[in-house]
């Protein structure tokens, strides 16, 4: 089995093979549905067709199944899921909602086990992942 990835309030799964899909708002309140990749580090990502967004613009991704807000809770720039790897450990996944920053966080155990991408230097509070 693959790694899956579920919503942190409902539980259920958010991708599907390799694709995690999540509802987008953006700054002027537009809504879309935005598709990430599932593997950490890659940062390709589609938008459906009306979704507008540039480079630097934050948006505030939640739960496509019960609408709940990913909006990590210390940083409105960052958003969190779960995701559960093969052998059923569950890790907490922070990422920027910030299109075109790259930084993404692996938690388990309440500390960053691993991370990914250039612009990780941005988010150097050093307790701002114990709170999800
Ligand atoms: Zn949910």
């Amino acid at each position: 089995m693959e790694a899956k990835f579920v919503c942190p309030d409902c539980r259920n799964s958010i991708n599907i093979g390799n694709d995690i899909v999540l509802i987008a708002k953006n700054e002027f309140g537009q809504k879309g549905i935005v598709v990430l990749h599932t593997l950490l580090g890659n940062y390709e990502s589609k938008f459906s067709a009306d979704f507008t967004i540039l480079e630097g613009d934050q948006v505030k991704f939640s739960c496509p199944i019960c609408h709940s807000n990913f909006t990590h809770k210390k940083n409105d720039r960052l958003a969190r899921f779960i995701r559960i790897d093969e052998e059923e450990k569950e890790s907490y996944i922070v990422f920027s909602q910030i299109y075109g920053e790259k930084c993404t966080y692996k938690i388990e155990e309440k500390e960053a086990m691993e991370s990914y991408g250039e612009h990780l230097n941005r988010y150097t509070d050093p307790d701002w992942f114990m709170w999800f």
